[in-house]
This record gives C-alpha cells, sequence and structure tokens, in this order.
C-alpha cells in the first residue's frame, strides 16, 4: 500500500495547481485523472483578464487573484519551461457611450483600465477599419496545456501521478482516511471539472455548466502584436508565429465536446468583419467550463471529513486557481475557513 496526505482526482487547471501547492508545503499526494474526459483546461486560450466587459468593472477579487498568479512563476522556475506571457487586451468601444464609461471606470481601476488607443489602419494595412480601443493592462496567458502536460510528466517522476479513470465505487470512506486501490491517504480533494455531476459525494453540487468553442487560425500575415488581444464579441488571441485563436461562446443546452461547424462560421465571420486577409483554420476545440454561481465550490464534505472538493472555476480558471489552492490547503491544514460565497455547502 501507497500511503500519502491527498489523493487528487483530476488533472485539470484545479488539480493540478492543487498538487503544486502540497508540493511546495512538501505535503504528500498522488493524482489519478484520466486527462481527457474533460477537456476543458486543455482547450481554454488561458487568458487572465481582470475586467469584465459588460460593464468595464473588476472581475470578483480581481487585486488579491492577480497578487496569486506569481504561483504559476514559480511552477515555472521548478519545471524550467516558460509558461505565462504578458498581454494587453485592446477591447473596441463601439460608440461614445462605451468611451465614456471606459473613462470613468479608469479613474476607479487604474490597475485593470489603461488609455483609449486609436488603432489606425494605416499601421494594421490588414484592419478593415481603423478602431478605438480601451487597453486592458495586468492581462495574461498562462500556457495551460504545457502546464498541464509538464507538470504531470513531473509528478510521474515522482511517483505522485496515475494516469486512470477514478471509480466513484471502489473508493472506501473511513473514519480518518480513504482507501482507494493501493492508497491510503488522508484526505481526498475532488477535482473533476463538470464531471463532478458523476460523483455520488457531491452530489449535492449542481454546476451550470457552459460549452465553449475556440477556432484557430494561420494566415501568412501580421494581423496583431504578439502580446495583444482584440477584443468585440470574440477574442482575436495570438497563438505563436501567423497562429490566432479565435472565440469563445457560451452554450448551456449541449453539454458535449464536439466542435460544431455553425459556431466555426459564425466565430469566422466575426473575424471577417475586422479583417481582409486571407486565413486557414488549423484547429477547432470544445470544452465544458464547470460554471456555477460565478463563485468558486470549495470545502469540506459535510459529513465526512476526508472528503474535499475545488471546483466552480467557470471561465477563470487561471486567475482562480492559485487562489483557491490556497485557500483549500490553508482550510485543510489551518483550519482556516473558506468564506461562505465560495464555500460547498451553499449548494447543500
Ligand atoms: C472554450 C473555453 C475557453 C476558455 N477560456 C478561458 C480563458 O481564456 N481563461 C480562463 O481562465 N479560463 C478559460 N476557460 C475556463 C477554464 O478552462 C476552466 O475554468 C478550467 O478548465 C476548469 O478546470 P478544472 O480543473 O476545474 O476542470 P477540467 O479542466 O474539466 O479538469 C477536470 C479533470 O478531471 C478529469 N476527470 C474527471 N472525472 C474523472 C474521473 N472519474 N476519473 C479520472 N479523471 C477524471 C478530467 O479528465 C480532467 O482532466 C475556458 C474554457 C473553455 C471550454
Amino acid at each position: 500500500m501507497k500511503q500519502v496526505e491527498v489523493l487528487i482526482v483530476g488533472s485539470g487547471i484545479a488539480g493540478v495547481t492543487l498538487a503544486w501547492k502540497l508540493y511546495q508545503q512538501q505535503k504528500s499526494f498522488i493524482i489519478i485523472s484520466q486527462p481527457r474526459l474533460s477537456l476543458s483546461s486543455l482547450v481554454a486560450p488561458a487568458v487572465w483578464n481582470p475586467i469584465v466587459f459588460k460593464r468595464m468593472n473588476p472581475t470578483w477579487n480581481a487585486s488579491v487573484l492577480l497578487d496569486e498568479l506569481t504561483f504559476y512563476q514559480e511552477t515555472e522556475k521548478t519545471l524550467q519551461v516558460s509558461l505565462v506571457q504578458s498581454f494587453h487586451i485592446w477591447h473596441i468601444l463601439n460608440n461614445n457611450d462605451e468611451e465614456k464609461l471606459w473613462l470613468n471606470k479608469k479613474e476607479l481601476y487604474p490597475r485593470f483600465l489603461g488609455d483609449i488607443k486609436w488603432i489606425d489602419k494605416n499601421d494594421y494595412p490588414l484592419l478593415k477599419h481603423s478602431l478605438k480601443c480601451g487597453e486592458v493592462i495586468n492581462a495574461g496567458r498562462l500556457n495551460v496545456a504545457k502546464y498541464i502536460y509538464h507538470s504531470l510528466q513531473f509528478f510521474q517522476s515522482i511517483n505522485a501521478y496515475v494516469e486512470d479513470r477514478f471509480y466513484y465505487d471502489r473508493l472506501d470512506v473511513q473514519e480518518n482516511q480513504v482507501v482507494y486501490n493501493d492508497v491510503i491517504a488522508r484526505y481526498v480533494v475532488f477535482c473533476e471539472g463538470y464531471l463532478v455531476k458523476n460523483n455520488p459525494w457531491f452530489d449535492f453540487v449542481k454546476l451550470k455548466p457552459a460549452k465553449g468553442e475556440i477556432v484557430e487560425i494561420e494566415t501568412k500575415h501580421y494581423l496583431l502584436p504578439e502580446n495583444t488581444i482584440l477584443h468585440k464579441h470574440i477574442s482575436i488571441i495570438p497563438n505563436g508565429k501567423n497562429r490566432y485563436l479565435i472565440g469563445s461562446n457560451y452554450d448551456w443546452t449541449n453539454l458535449n465536446e464536439e466542435a460544431t461547424s455553425s459556431v466555426k462560421y459564425q466565430f469566422l465571420s466575426e473575424f471577417e468583419e475586422l479583417f481582409d486577409v486571407s486565413y486557414e483554420v488549423i484547429g477547432h476545440y470544445a470544452g465544458i467550463r464547470p460554471a456555477a454561481d460565478r463563485r468558486p465550490v470549495l470545502g469540506q464534505h459535510p459529513q465526512y471529513a476526508s472528503l474535499w472538493i475545488m471546483n466552480g472555476l467557470g471561465t477563470k480558471g487561471v486567475l482562480l486557481a492559485p487562489y483557491c489552492a490556497k485557500k483549500l490547503y490553508n482550510a485543510i491544514y489551518e483550519n482556516e475557513p473558506i468564506e461562505t460565497e465560495m464555500h460547498v455547502s451553499r449548494m447543500i
């Protein structure tokens, strides 16, 4: 039998980030995951954006969450791979009212909202029209597929990762520990994303999962500066030399991970409204975001003290994961309370 402190189920951004937190704190753990059962983390462009564009307000807890992102830089050092990149987001302003709102909010939130810029067609000849954009600062991207891939390789090298499906009926929940196959753990933390719907211990957690799709194109031309995302309804995100990701949408009805041609054509027509350029579609992906009520879902099972959950990262996995991993760690090991608005008990 192998004895560890924590058994983690799932290797999306939640499970992997929690594993790093435990690793840093020298707590033993093992991840059991079948990474392609849910593709959400693997397909996400993984932008962190501190602003909600609807009213140009900061996202929940934005400053605190941004401060926690140094976590990924520490992982970069351990893995010796580059994972994070700073970006600006050019949000297209459509009229005077939007400009006025931007300028008002910029006064209130100077950490996130920068100047209004004139993006001149003479400087970007493939743009169909010059654009007026508000610039979001302090945004960025995590190369999340690379983060997960290298992390799992590393965890495998220290015997802390098993690639396998987790079968709930094989988990023996005892008073102060759990037993699963040949693993004995003090705690199990479930990080299965939207597949928590299969979890009989946390079946009271009712998420509102949202499917999203991403199209990847390649052009022979330079469209945008390397560290600049253009946002209208969709975002156009540089993804390496002459490659761009376009997306995303929200579909709460068709909860499968199949890419659909209607969404692809919608994205491409929005792209073509902005740029006059030939391109080739080189990828089209779909995933299901584990969204709840715009707050994460963290905490201990109301009845079984060894069972914990880290879920509900929704549309903001990159911004939320380091903060949630820290909160969960402190709850398990320091007995620190988790705020009611994030606590799993609100779902009972
Ligand atoms: C199209 C799209 C675009 C997005 N864009 C962004 C973005 O730009 N920025 C951002 O921050 N977020 C974005 N997101 C959201 C982000 O991807 C999610 O917040 C994040 O993926 C949630 O991670 P998770 O680890 O909770 O869940 P998941 O990524 O779903 O991971 C769950 C893991 O558990 C495994 N698993 C589940 N059940 C079992 C089982 N029984 N046995 C073994 N393994 C199991 C799954 O295979 C998977 O590896 C986007 C999502 C989508 C779909």
